[in-house]
């Protein structure tokens, strides 16, 4: 990178105008550490989300599969928060709409409800963290150009229904082996055992791409449920609307309900108007090791899912990356002559449930492995579970412990860092005596 310093107006009298296009992991982190230093930094924030409310991803399977209705219904109230109480609480302004276009001083968005107007919202610097849709119902889908916002009841009453359809089913049929698929399988083989559940994997192991160990982890603990059928290495056909049939063995899947649990695809439409030369060939952001969406350009900056760095999609992933956007943005918004640091991607920590009381969980690539090892694992780790619901714990209810919490994991896995750089030399030479 030959120049990297700013380029933003600055007139040290206004404040400028900071927009953050979605609220979900990376959007709403990044609204909270910059709101802190707001008058410092000398910007006014703006949040737009077609929601109307946060929605804590990680946490929506368990949600679903609750014991009871009531404890559902409380479980999804404490794993959302409305944006306007939250940011309003930080002096951030939230803007519900939905985002159709961006150009070089605006972003324009659909009518407020009121007018049916479009809206069109200035801004000097510009962060997009639109992120990626999922099949339903895991997250809101945003892939066929919403039309209307979205209110917290609506997704309520959605997810209640999801939730009967699931009660009145007993052949399940869960395409895809990765993370959410495991997750959603296991959730269900605790929750009613009664139910016949099959996991239809393209991979030849469930969790491939995981750090080392999680995968083997997680196979043995579906080998030891009796409700779950696994079929590695195969692609699910769909026959009928209550038949599939798997790719190479043709085993017939008899089903009343199917979840499909691959693929994510980034929220890129508002940018296919004005800005298609911004997207790579699976229309994901492309951006360089500052985040910037344009070399030198110090507006436009795109974090989390819907970018094209090179690491997994993950919620831990975009908070790496906000954390460290948020670095470079300070350096950029207090002296503007100070260079910006690059990213060198993070070392990976992540949990995945194996029901409501266990989970896998690995530290640091691998380094630290939690499978239940010695005596559990054929369940899975009672101490990884607990380290899933207690951070989602933090992420709902103590905003100022995420905050401290995303930085001790910032200083920790990103490889830029000290203690990462350490790791990583340790973990090939053992792997290199292993060999
Ligand atoms: C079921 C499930 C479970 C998961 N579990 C985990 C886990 O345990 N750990 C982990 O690390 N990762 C997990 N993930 C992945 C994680 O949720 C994503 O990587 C993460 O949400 C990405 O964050 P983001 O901020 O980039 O985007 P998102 O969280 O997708 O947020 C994007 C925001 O932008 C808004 N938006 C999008 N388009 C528009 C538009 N046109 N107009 C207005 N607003 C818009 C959306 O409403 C949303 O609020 C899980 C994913 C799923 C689906």
């Amino acid at each position: 990178m030959e120049n990297n310093s700013a380029s933003v107006p600055t007139d040290n009298n206004v404040p400028q105008k900071f927009i953050i296009l979605g609220g979900g992991a990376a959007g709403i982190l990044l609204a909270m550490k910059l709101a802190s230093e707001k008058r410092i930094l000398n910007i006014d924030i703006t949040l737009v989300d077609c929601k109307s409310f946060f929605e804590y991803t990680p946490s929506l399977i368990s949600v679903l599969y609750e014991g009871t209705d009531e404890q559902f219904e409380r479980h999804f109230s404490k794993a959302t928060a409305d944006y306007k109480t939250l940011l309003g609480r930080l002096g951030v302004k939230f803007e519900l709409g939905i985002l159709l276009n961006m150009d070089t001083e605006y972003v324009t968005l659909d009518g407020d409800g009121a007018t049916n107007q479009h809206r069109k919202i200035p801004y000097d610097i510009a962060v997009i963290c639109t992120g990626s849709s999922y099949h339903s119902p895991w997250k809101v889908s945003i892939q066929e150009q919403p039309t209307t916002t979205i209110e917290w009841k609506d997704r309520l009453n959605y997810l209640r229904t999801q939730r009967e359809e699931y009660k009145a089913s007993k052949n399940i049929l869960c395409i895809g082996g990765g993370p959410v698929g495991v997750e959603v399988v296991t959730e269900i083989a605790y929750r009613s055992s009664k139910k016949k559940i099959t996991l239809v994997n393209s991979a030849e192991k469930v969790l491939s791409g995981t750090p080392r160990g999680i995968s083997e982890s997680g196979e043995r603990v579906l080998h030891h449920l009796d409700p779950i059928q696994l079929i590695n290495g195969e692609k699910a056909e769909c026959m009928d609307d209550h038949t599939y049939k798997t790719s190479k063995t043709n085993t017939e899947i008899k089903t009343d309900l199917v979840y499909n649990c691959t693929g994510v695809r980034p929220n890129t439409q508002f940018l296919q108007k004005s800005h298609l030369d911004w997207l790579d060939e699976k229309q994901h952001i492309r951006v360089n090791e500052f985040f910037q969406v344009q070399e030198n350009n110090n507006r436009v900056f795109a974090i989390g899912d819907v970018n094209n760095a090179n690491e997994p999609k993950l919620w831990f992933t975009a908070h790496m990356q906000t954390v460290h956007l948020y670095h470079n943005l300070k350096r950029l918004l207090s002296s503007p002559s100070l260079d910006m640091i690059p990213y060198h991607g993070s070392q990976l920590s992540m949990v995945i449930s194996l029901g409501p009381n266990y989970a896998v969980g690995s530290l640091n690539d691998g380094v630290v492995l939690l499978n239940g090892w010695p005596l559990g694992r054929n369940k899975g780790s009672k101490m990884a579970s607990i380290a899933k619901h207690t951070i989602e714990r933090i992420t709902m209810n103590d905003f100022h412990s995420k905050k401290l919490t995303n930085n001790i994991l910032y200083n920790t896995h990103e490889k830029g860092q000290l203690l990462p750089r350490i790791l990583s030399k340790v973990s090939t030479c053992s792997d290199q005596q292993t060999d």
